[in-house]
């Protein structure tokens, strides 16, 4: 079989190269270039949107009624960049950045085109990714994450399966609910970790956003005239199945998040999408080693920053969900305050870390939901010995805790020992939890605050590229035996 043709390496030098086209990068973007500079903004997604903007497929445009907000303020957004100067890359993985001493160098990979794009400032706002708290039988097939479940039912106008339980935490547990009913689906449980007195606790923040507010209240409306069972204060501990999945058992928690041993119950399903929140996606700040602090409500690691996004390192910024997991509002406007700082930093006008309207409000709802969804100790302690954590390597929590017991004690030694981490996700997905099982056992508690100060002193895996995974043929580009130079025989 013939290797792909690889377009030559294109090379480019701009001002500004933005990272990520959601509602943090594209709103970054759209202020630097109006600011006129030149910026490119990239992403891996064919248009601009990121995950809760995503565009519909062209096929699915004109057929589909939906006017959510989302689409409104998505589509607004892809009109404004494509009217600008901006220039937009689609299609393109960042899977290298490197610091060089006049500023940044982004390697990107498209379909069949690799592009190295230096620039003065860069800003990383490549949002996050989703968390599956491990349990027996989530690796089988009709097993997927919520926020996965959004982009099927958003994007694709498909359903996860025909007999559907949702299980999880946070606001897109009831918003995938309420989208499977919406479109005719066979909704057979919800599965919420959180209990009523959680959800009060976020009562103050819920009611200062009263729009919001109103959209919950009608997905729970939904859910309930629907009839569908809601299981508070549970957890989905197990998925059954030879080849897919067939049914999945839920267990009550205590406050804490720990599973019962008793109390179990049994539901037939043919689809499980569940998830614990997102993590912030920091490896491009990681890979340029920047400060970084772990901050649980927040998603874990994340790059120290100020107000606005400034990281420990001179012109590299982040915005959005990878410096915290605050939701959509407070991601547009933290692109914005960031976009404001890096057009002052290049002109070289001082200011000081100001917050940018709106962000204030938005953030006080984004860390209410955050709270919701925040990894539990006690639930990962839990996880049972044979069950995955590192899907891509094959580890499991036994071949953890063998190698903690064998002496792995600082993250980097655990990977080297089992391999977990060193797939072709790098990490991303497993890693929170790997952290949190390592944490749990030198602290030997679940108590939050004792394994927050254990995850923040062993830190995170050494970031590596590449980040995403790139084939060989792209990295060597068009290359013949013929070429390779031969040195000519030493004298003898
Ligand atoms: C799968 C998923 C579904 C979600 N669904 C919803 C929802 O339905 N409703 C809701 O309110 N919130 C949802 N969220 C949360 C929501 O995405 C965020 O709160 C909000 O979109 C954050 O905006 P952002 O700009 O920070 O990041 P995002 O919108 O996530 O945008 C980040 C962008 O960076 C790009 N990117 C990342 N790494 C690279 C790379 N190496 N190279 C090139 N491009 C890269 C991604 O393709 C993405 O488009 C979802 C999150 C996820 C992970």
């Amino acid at each position: 079989m013939n290797a792909p043709a690889f377009e030559p390496v294109r090379n480019s030098t701009v001002d500004v190269v933005v990272i990520g086209a959601g509602p943090a990068g594209g709103h970054a973007a759209l202020k630097i270039g109006n600011a006129g500079f030149r910026v490119v903004l990239v992403d891996e997604a064919n248009e601009p949107g990121g995950q809760v903007w995503r565009a519909l497929p062209e096929q699915l445009r004109t057929r589909s009624q939906d006017m959510s907000p989302d689409r409104i303020r998505g589509d607004s957004m892809r009109a404004a960049i494509a009217a600008s100067d901006v220039d937009w890359r689609a299609g393109r993985q960042v899977w290298s950045v490197l610091r060089e001493p006049s500023g940044f160098r982004i390697d990107l990979i498209g379909q069949n085109s690799s592009e190295t794009i230096r620039a003065r400032a860069l800003v990383a706002a490549t949002g996050a990714s989703e968390r599956t708290v491990p349990f027996p039988g989530w690796t089988l097939p009709g097993v997927i994450g919520l926020a996965a479940a959004t982009i099927l039912l958003k994007a694709q106008h498909v359903l996860p399966g025909r007999r559907i339980v949702v299980g999880g935490a946070g606001p897109l547990l009831a918003a995938v609910a309420a989208g499977i009913l919406k479109v005719g689906g066979n909704l057979v449980a919800v599965v919420d970790l959180n209990g009523a007195g959680d959800w009060a606790r976020a009562g103050g923040a819920i009611l200062g956003r009263p729009g919001l507010a109103l959209r919950g209240a009608e997905w729970i409306g939904r859910i309930i005239r629907a009839g569908v069972p809601i299981y508070r204060r549970h957890a989905v501990v197990a998925a059954h199945g030879q080849t897919s999945i067939q049914s999945v058992s839920l267990a009550p928690v205590d406050r804490t998040g720990a599973p019962s041993a008793e109390g179990h119950v049994h539901v037939d399903a043919d689809a499980l999408a569940v998830g614990n929140g997102l993590i912030p996606a920091a490896e491009i700040p990681r890979l340029l080693r920047v400060d970084q602090r772990f901050d649980r409500v927040l998603g874990g690691w994340i790059p120290v920053t100020d107000a606005t996004g400034r990281t420990s390192l001179e012109n590299l910024y982040v915005a959005g969900d990878s410096a915290g997991v605050l939701g959509v509002d407070a991601a547009s406007a933290g692109g914005e305050q960031t976009a404001e700082t890096v057009i002052n930093d290049l002109n070289g006008t001082a200011t000081t870390s100001v917050l940018a309207p709106g962000f204030d409000r938005a953030g006080r709802f984004g860390g209410a939901m955050a709270r919701l969804v925040r990894l539990r100790p006690a639930q990962v302690a839990a996880i049972p010995p044979e069950t995955t954590i590192c899907r891509c390597e094959d580890v499991t929590r036994a071949d953890i805790d063998t190698a903690i017991a064998d002496g792995a004690d600082d993250i980097n030694q655990l990977k080297h020992f089992t391999r977990c981490g060193m797939g072709p996700c790098q990490g991303r997905f497993c890693g929170d939890i790997v952290g949190e099982l390592l944490a749990l056992n030198r602290s030997q508690t679940t108590d939050e605050k004792a394994v927050d100060r254990e995850r923040t002193a062993i830190g995170y895996w050494t970031a590596r590229v590449p980040i995403r995974p790139v084939p060989l043929a792209q990295m060597v580009g068009a290359f013949d035996y013929e070429d390779i130079p031969v040195p000519p025989p030493a004298p003898l």
